[in-house]
């Protein structure tokens, strides 16, 4: 990442986030300077890709195949009615590139897989994976820790949603948390777009945090979210030496 300059027209922008004092004209130049892949932009990376958007991140690049379904629409905020049976990461981008003409959108019509997942991390500075299947978790996380990424890991279910940033070599990595494939998750869960959305908001801000170094990310915590009762915790988590992914 190398902070780029911004235009008259940016610095009016971004102007009540430059405001933040740790973290000014200077961050909103490294947030320019920034590339970040988004795996899937469903009710999750939807939500993670419009914050990112509107608060500068100069490339974004989403992931994520087939078209827009009816029961989409209860969450996905990228898509609308009239952009039913049409490619979901087409229509993301349309409406990313609305909210902000300023930035560079990658629409990838495919789902995180052994082929492109290497390619895909090696052409950004930070990852955020908000896929549902840890098939495709666990591929993120192998090439972020590859790569030496950062990686900011959401996930939710029901009314429950969890997240932790992943700085490789220093936190645990996924596979630290998950040695094994967790059975439960499913493609399909029950889902509010508000449980998708407040997770991703969160990870948007990690996101920002880590480019920027503006705050303390979520390195060494698993931050679980129980939105029925509104209680959020933190739990340190730690790595593993026999992580297959990243242990020593
Ligand atoms: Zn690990």
């Amino acid at each position: 990442m190398k902070p780029e300059k911004l235009s008259d027209a940016e610095k009016g922008i971004y102007e009540w986030q430059t405001w933040v004092p740790d973290f000014g004209v200077e961050g909103q130049e490294k947030l320019k300077g920034s590339s970040v892949l988004i795996s899937r932009c469903g009710g999750l990376g939807g939500v993670v890709a419009y914050e990112l958007a509107a608060a500068g991140v100069g490339r974004l690049v989403l992931a994520h195949a087939g078209n827009v379904v009816a029961s989409d629409l209860n969450r996905q905020i990228l898509m609308t009615h009239a952009g039913l049976g049409k490619s979901r990461v087409e229509s993301a981008k349309r409406r990313l590139g609305e909210l902000n003409p300023h930035i560079d959108i990658v629409a990838v019509p495919e789902n995180i897989n052994e082929k492109n997942a290497a390619r895909l991390v090696d052409e950004v500075d930070l990852v955020v994976d908000c896929a549902p299947l840890f098939e495709e978790r666990f591929l993120l996380n192998r090439e972020a820790v590859r790569q030496n990424k950062p990686l900011v890991d959401c996930a939710m279910y029901e009314l429950e949603a969890q997240i932790t940033t992943i700085s490789p070599g220093r936190t645990p990595c996924l596979s630290c948390l998950y040695p094994t494939n967790p059975e439960k998750w499913k493609r399909e869960f029950p889902v509010f777009g508000a449980v998708s959305g407040t997770v991703a908001c969160l990870g948007a801000m990690e996101a920002i945090k880590v480019l920027t170094g503006l705050g303390e990310p979520l390195y060494d915590f698993l931050l679980l979210c129980d939105l029925r009762s509104m209680r959020f915790r933190r739990v340190r988590v730690s790595r593993r030496a026999d992580c297959t992914i990243c242990g020593t």
